[in-house]
């Protein structure tokens, strides 16, 4: 008999009122009927950002929104300065450098988060935006966005923020901590499949998107603003994606978002205290900045076993990512996870362990 328990940190696992609200006949992007639902997902989307602004749905992963923003915010030279706390930081910090932008990148070692006035200190009048990555789904660390927000508002630099595996999971206030530009996308902590991203824009932002005008055409920003308004998209959507995202951003406002993040701040400290009881470690290195989505564990030389033997229970985590894979493996407290869950988990890899 297989029951299968999911602790992926992306794509994660989709609830089964999700799957079927997309399981019918496909609906016109030009129909009364759609309209409906992409007004709807806007709105659950605003509250779940923290945000008065429009958020903007596109038809793309993570990655595409990354480069969205940089075709939208930037031109050709300008000046962003990017700390790299792990792979997707670094990963922005490539697409800025591919799209023509003088890069600055700022390295903290792995396991821990940037530190702002670090960070500042690369920041001159020339800067036109800071690239930061909220929660690093490679180390498990989460940045202090708040403190970046202060120490950017009063300057012309953007502060630009991917939240693909935190947004939903771990808190973010957007228009409180004078964040500029947030993006995140559909597969992680908001429990839909791949496929769609998710993008909010301030008023600073939205003067130098206005000034700037998109180097790209599919993802032009000031087209979707303006079909956001109708309730549309300016093309073609995974409509079906759409219908599945807002089906599942409904039920985080059913729990209530605040209590979502109280979940997912519950089911890490959970994972933290059990791994640790096991004998093991956490890779971030100060647990203040420990993620409450992806958790990050010490496995040297035994990770890989931990994973395979776990996937022969049918319970599915994730390997650590790139050359961390041999000596790490991360477990996701991402989206649809309860409590119950995580202590079933504790509870085989402990049997897994002292088999090992
Ligand atoms: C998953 C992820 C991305 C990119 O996601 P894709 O959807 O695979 O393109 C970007 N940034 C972070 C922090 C992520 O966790």
């Amino acid at each position: 008999m297989k029951k299968n328990l999911y602790f992926m940190v992306g794509p994660t696992e989709i609830p089964d009122r999700v799957l079927h609200s997309m399981n019918k006949q496909i609906i016109s992007h030009r129909s009364e009927e759609y309209y409906e639902i992409q007004d709807n997902l806007t709105k659950n989307l605003k509250k779940i950002f923290k945000t008065k602004k429009d958020v903007l749905t596109l038809t793309c992963s993570g990655t595409g929104a990354m480069e969205s923003v940089i075709h939208n915010c930037f031109s050709p030279g300008d000046e962003v300065v990017v700390p790299v706390i792990g792979e997707f930081s670094e990963r922005y910090a490539i697409i800025a450098k591919k799209l023509g932008l003088a890069v600055k990148t700022i390295k903290f070692d792995l396991g821990e988060n940037a530190k702002f006035y670090k960070v500042m200190e690369e920041v001159s009048d020339n800067t036109k935006g800071v690239l930061v990555v909220h929660n690093e789904s490679a180390t498990g660390v989460f940045n202090d966005l708040k403190e970046f927000g202060k120490a950017l508002k009063d300057t012309e630099a953007l502060l630009i923020c991917d939240s693909v595996s935190g947004l939903g999971g771990l808190e973010i206030k957007m228009d409180e901590w004078n964040v500029d530009v947030v993006f995140t996308s559909s597969q992680k902590a908001l429990m839909s499949p791949p496929g769609l991203g998710f993008v909010a824009l301030s008023d600073k932002a939205w003067d130098v998107v206005k000034k700037t005008k998109s180097s790209s055409f599919y993802f032009d920003f000031e087209e979707a603003l303006k079909f956001n308004r109708l309730k549309q998209t300016p093309w073609t959507p995974a409509i079906s994606l759409v219908i599945g995202a807002n089906e599942a951003t409904n039920m985080i406002m059913e729990e209530g978002i605040d209590n979502v993040y109280k979940r997912h701040k519950l089911n890490s400290k959970m994972v933290i205290k059990g791994i640790k009881n096991l004998g093991l470690s956490m890779f971030p290195k100060d647990e203040k900045y420990a993620s409450p989505t992806v958790n990050t564990i010490n496995a040297p030389n035994i990770s890989r076993d931990i994973v395979s033997k776990l996937k022969e229970k049918n319970i599915i985590v994730s390997g650590g990512q790139g050359h961390l894979g041999h000596d790490t493996f991360r477990i996701g407290t991402m989206g649809y996870v309860t409590e119950k869950d995580v202590a079933a988990l504790l509870y085989m890899i402990k049997k897994i362990l002292i088999k090992l």
